[in-house]
């Protein structure tokens, strides 16, 4: 089936570029100039992947996207952010707003349709996993897309789930930041390693809510590991 993409970019140039290259390659391509036709458009028909440009008139592209990670409609959606600015705090403000990804200005279309392609795998490898998965009081169901802890509806970013959806399907394995690259955001995308440290003190700070981020433990010189049992 033929995946809708929802471009929210300003710049006519760079937005016809963009739909120009992905039509190309058979998406049905949105585009918007706005948040708040953004938010329209999400609310006419759900897209399987967003492209979100930072700096927007109006509600900014951080503001929207974390707007679409409290609501549930969208909440999963994968999104990737158009960021004319490298600064570092800048790509961690993204990330930690609930984008998946980040692409800097200026970019090639090749680099742009690998980051699509690589979040649209990722997000249908997700999808096919059927199993609810336990440990202690953390209650996973992929195929409702719930988190419950003690009980409790725990609604993580997408980038959290999809880390402890994949750490408890593998508990008590000692994971690089790597790895965890590779089998969590997916092969092919370039995202530094430090990254992954962004989101396991989102997931931490999640789990401690609960008091259940012993769970979650650093493994000092290697990486990161899900256990239910206190580690070393
Ligand atoms: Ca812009």
């Amino acid at each position: 089936m033929q995946k809708k993409i929802l471009v929210i970019e300003d710049e006519a140039a760079i937005l016809g570029m963009i739909t120009f290259t992905l039509e190309n390659e058979d998406f049905l391509v949105v585009g918007v100039e706005n948040g708040q036709d953004a938010q329209q458009a999400v609310a006419k028909s759900i897209p399987d992947l967003m492209l979100v440009d930072w700096m927007l008139p109006g509600i900014s592209g951080l503001e929207l996207v974390r707007g679409f990670r409290r609501s549930a409609a969208t909440r999963t959606v994968p999104i990737i952010m158009l960021t004319a600015r490298s600064e570092e705090n800048d790509r961690i403000d993204g990330l930690d707003s609930g984008a998946d990804d980040y692409i800097t200005k200026p970019f090639s279309t090749r680099e742009l349709l690998s980051r699509i392609s690589a979040l649209l795998r990722r997000a249908e490898a997700f999808e096919g996993s059927t199993q609810p998965l336990l440990a202690g009081e953390i209650k996973l169901d992929p195929l409702a897309h719930e988190l419950t802890i003690a009980g409790k509806p725990v609604k993580p970013g997408p980038t959290e789930y999809r880390l402890l959806f994949f750490l408890m399907q593998h508990p008590n394995r000692v994971y690089s930041r790597g790895q965890l690259l590779d089998y969590v955001w997916g092969e092919n995308i370039y995202i530094e390693e430090r990254t992954v440290d962004v989101h396991i003190l989102r997931l931490r700070k999640l789990l401690k809510r609960f008091a259940v981020d012993h769970m979650l433990q650093t493994v000092r010189g290697i990486g990161y590991r899900f256990s239910i049992s206190v580690g070393q």
